[in-house]
């Protein structure tokens, strides 16, 4: 049997995603190490066990109370004024963005961010069949603004990905850079990924403060990062309705299950519970970029639950020699840099032991 041959820029190409190891401490994909309470497991069981009843009928297609839920908390973290049909859900802030990408990428049109940057942005312009162009942010992960917004008046994207707190560095951008490329950007989208927004030190703000300013902002979140909740697959948009309006046109029917719903329902019932980890998980990643200046390393500022340090003459020897003691980390951003998503303090303990081991 034969099969057709993958479209050619498929050709040769692995699957994402980070290796999936069993070692004890994994710190590789920026999860939260703290899972749910007893109190909020029942309470999700209990939701999940109640829409089983229904499971026969496709879910509320809409998933109205949802998106009601979702607009009081974001009113609640950072954000003022967002209603229900400003909301936007999906399996994922992936799913959310790729969503972003089909309805306003496509053939001839173009999605432009700053490297380093988020590694599947390229992936959903790849799979939207949109153009890829990618700008370069300074030595210190920073943006040179003026360089970034003639990049945008050039290209005239209809997609700009702006990741605050960035992944892979943790750095966070101003609202002064949102707020240039917004405006440069004229009837294009700018999105603003803020998949690590609740992580942010005190004093950086989120862009969800200028989503009244400009008609174009998109500020995406997610549930698997402070909510603890990777596992569900709970991503989320804010942005003017007609943008939600146009995601609706290629979002396949009841993409969110009855079962992903009741649960992001119930998590979100228990919001202040879940998040209540968040401060020590931003005193950990001080700790922790603390400690590694100490040992002489480079750190980047991080506004996120994970560091990115550096640099290493081989950091492949340097990720192997912490997987040797059990220690998972991730390979990634610029060369000679490796990314260590801040765990229990037990967990990091063991990430300082290895590395002082390593080096
Ligand atoms: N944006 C950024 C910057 C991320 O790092 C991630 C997860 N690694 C995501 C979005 C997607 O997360 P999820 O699909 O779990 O919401």
């Amino acid at each position: 049997m034969t099969f057709p041959p993958l479209r050619e820029e498929l050709r040769g190409i692995a699957p994402y995603g980070a290796p999936q190891l069993d070692v004890p401490v994994q710190l590789n994909v920026n999860e939260n190490p703290y899972g749910p309470s007893q109190s909020v497991v029942d309470d999700v069981a209990a939701s999940v066990a109640a829409a089983t009843t229904a499971l026969n009928r496709y879910p509320d297609r809409e998933f109205t109370e949802l998106r009601t839920a979702l607009a009081a908390y974001l009113n609640s973290s950072g954000g003022s004024g967002i209603t229900p049909d400003q909301v936007w859900a999906a399996n994922g802030s992936n799913e959310v963005m790729l969503q972003l990408l089909q309805a306003f990428g496509g053939p001839g049109r173009t999605a432009v961010s700053f490297a380093p940057t988020y590694s599947m942005y390229p992936e959903y312009a790849r799979d939207a069949m949109t153009g890829w162009v990618v700008g370069h942010r300074e030595s210190d992960f920073s943006l040179d603004l003026d360089a970034a917004r003639a990049l945008v008046l050039e290209e005239r994207p209809t997609v700009v990905l702006l990741p605050s707190p960035n992944n892979p560095t943790g750095t966070a951008l101003p609202p002064e850079a949102v707020s240039t490329l917004c405006a440069a950007a004229g009837d294009g989208i700018v999105v603003v990924d803020e998949a690590y927004g609740e992580f942010r030190r005190s004093g950086t703000p989120s862009a969800l403060e200028l989503l009244a300013t400009h008609r174009n902002l998109v500020v995406t979140r997610t549930m698997s990062k402070a909510f603890a909740l990777a596992g569900a697959r709970v991503g989320y948009l804010a942005a003017a309705p007609e943008i939600c309006d146009a995601i609706r046109v290629v979002r396949l029917p009841y993409h969110l299950s009855a079962v992903t719903q009741a649960t992001a329902l119930a998590a979100l019932r228990h919001a202040a519970e879940l998040l209540g980890r968040v401060d020590d998980l931003r005193a950990e990643r001080d700790e922790t970029v603390r400690w590694l200046r100490e040992q002489g390393l480079e750190v980047a500022d991080s506004d996120a639950n994970f560091a990115l340090f550096g640099r290493f003459e081989d950091r492949h020897a340097v990720w192997q020699g912490l997987l040797d003691r059990g220690v998972l980390i991730r390979e990634t951003g610029p060369d000679g840099w490796l990314r260590v998503s801040i765990g229990t303090a037990d967990e990091m303990a063991a990430f300082r032991q290895a590395l002082t081991q390593v080096r």
